[in-house]
């Protein structure tokens, strides 16, 4: 059967799109993939159910606060919908229930009018979007399975970006720097890091099984220092740490050769100085970008450093709503935009978001550590947008991640590159139950079950009386 023929297997012929109405949401929780995810279904009166995602480590609760403000309602009304809850998001996470439910609704209006996603965006300006694969600092097991223990070895992650050649990745990108660098030393009023990992062994160590009160104490301490600025905190980095940098690169750069891209990622905590030193030690190197360096919406700090080095720089997956990226946009602070569609707000406004770039002469890179759902969103963004260089994949050694939803495209990334389905809304047939309840979340292991105790969850929001 080809793609049409299977496409109208899963679409109500009896659909009335003017009159669907949501009547329902529910939850699956799962961990391990390679993260904590929540997934969501949206419910009609008509027999079909919109997907959608809460990103990575996100709370559940910024989707089911939203449930009553959405229930009886046409989810092909997506725009207006977005505009009534986007007020309840916030950056990064806390984008989390906005972004997944606008997502949602776009896979319920595909399937309601029986077409794919990308083309109520506009249609294509390409049929796939290149794709850029993670390698975790602390390297892979024979088994592809990320090493507990760090690496931190120039020469090994260097092999390991050789033996994924073959895959056809767009470039690379390495995340989790910050032990390479702190490893070689710091320096800095109090003791920052040795207070924060003491914080952390102190509440790992006490698990839920001890005092109540000592448990929740100790892990807000260390929520506490992980919320800290990083320029707040007065570290600074030692000659030491940065000749660590620079010989990494050069044992990368000796088995890989000069001409694959490779980006860095979690470079550490760092203010504008030691930013400065890195990125001039890392210029002969030609590395595709630094990332997050500085929170994003420290622009002054990406001006000064985007104007002290010509290494480039990239930012943008924790940031919420296109007027959030305007104003790096317009100062040229950054060389590469890097929205992820599950924080800026969902599928139409990522769009936005690349356009706006766009004019800015600002290609866009998408951050991406999703499941199948979020993963089928960027491509359908991916394909509709016209500065879009790659998508990012952080999950390819989760061996599982594919079997996760049912329906084509049945291998998510394929030789580097992901294509949106030709099957109505996200493309995505249903999910795969089984392995959602063998990886389900311990908090929640009943997976899709009511939410019923969130249907009256209203209040008066406006911001003026
Ligand atoms: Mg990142």
């Amino acid at each position: 059967m080809n793609d049409h023929g299977e496409a109208l297997r899963f679409v109500n012929p009896y659909s009335a799109p003017s009159k669907l109405r949501i009547t329902d949401m529910r939850l699956a929780d799962i961990t391990d993939a390679p993260t904590k995810t929540t997934f969501i279904k949206i419910y009609t009166n008509q027999g079909i159910c919109g997907f959608g995602e809460i990103r990575d480590g996100a709370s559940r609760t910024y989707a089911l606060m939203l449930k009553g403000r959405i229930l009886g309602e046409n989810p092909c009304n997506v725009d207006r919908l977005f505009q009534r809850i986007k007020q309840f998001g916030s950056h990064s996470r806390q984008a989390g229930g906005v972004s997944g439910i606008e997502v949602a609704l776009w896979d319920l209006a595909g399937k309601a009018y029986g077409i794919p996603v990308y083309r109520m965006l506009g249609g294509k300006f390409r049929d796939r979007v290149p794709v850029y694969c993670d390698i975790p600092l602390n390297g892979f097991e024979p088994d592809g399975s990320v090493s507990a223990d760090g690496v931190y070895d120039g020469k090994k992650i260097g092999g390991h970006i050789k033996e994924r050649l073959c895959q056809n990745w767009a470039f690379y990108k390495i995340g989790g720097m910050e032990p390479l660098m702190y490893g070689k030393g710091y320096v800095g009023p109090g003791s920052f890091i040795n207070d924060w990992d003491a914080a952390r062994t102190r509440s790992d160590g006490l698990g839920k099984s001890a005092d109540r009160l000592k448990y929740f104490e100790a892990r807000n301490r260390e929520y506490q220092y992980m919320n800290t600025e990083p320029s707040l905190t007065g570290i600074r980095l030692t000659e030491e740490a940065l000749d660590a940098l620079e010989e990494f690169t050069i044992e990368m750069r000796k088995v890989i050769g000069d001409k694959i891209q490779v980006a860095y990622d979690h470079v550490g905590r760092m203010g504008i100085n030691d930013a400065i030193r890195m990125g001039r030690r890392l210029e002969k190197y030609n590395i595709a970008w630094m990332e997050d360096v500085f929170p994003w919406y420290r622009t002054d700090q990406y001006l000064r450093l985007s104007e002290a080095t010509t290494t480039p720089l990239c930012t943008g997956e924790d940031i919420y709503l296109k007027e959030n990226f305007e104003e790096l946009l317009s100062s040229g602070a950054v060389d590469v935009i890097h929205p992820d569609v599950l924080t800026a707000g969902g599928i139409l406004e990522t769009k936005k978001i690349g356009d706006m770039a766009e004019a800015y002469g600002v290609p866009m890179a998408m951050h991406m550590v999703e499941c199948p759902v979020g993963a089928m969103a960027a491509a359908h963004v991916g394909v509709a947008t016209n500065n879009v260089m790659a998508i990012e994949n952080c999950n390819h050694w989760v061996k599982w991640w594919n079997d996760i939803v049912i329906g084509k495209p049945e291998t998510i990334f394929e030789n580097g590159y992901i294509t949106p389905s030709d099957l109505p809304g996200l493309g995505i047939v249903d999910f795969n139950d089984e392995l959602l309840h063998e990886h389900a979340d311990p908090r929640f292991p009943d997976i899709w079950s009511p939410t019923d105790e969130w249907d009256e969850e209203y209040s008066v929001d406006r911001h003026w009386c």
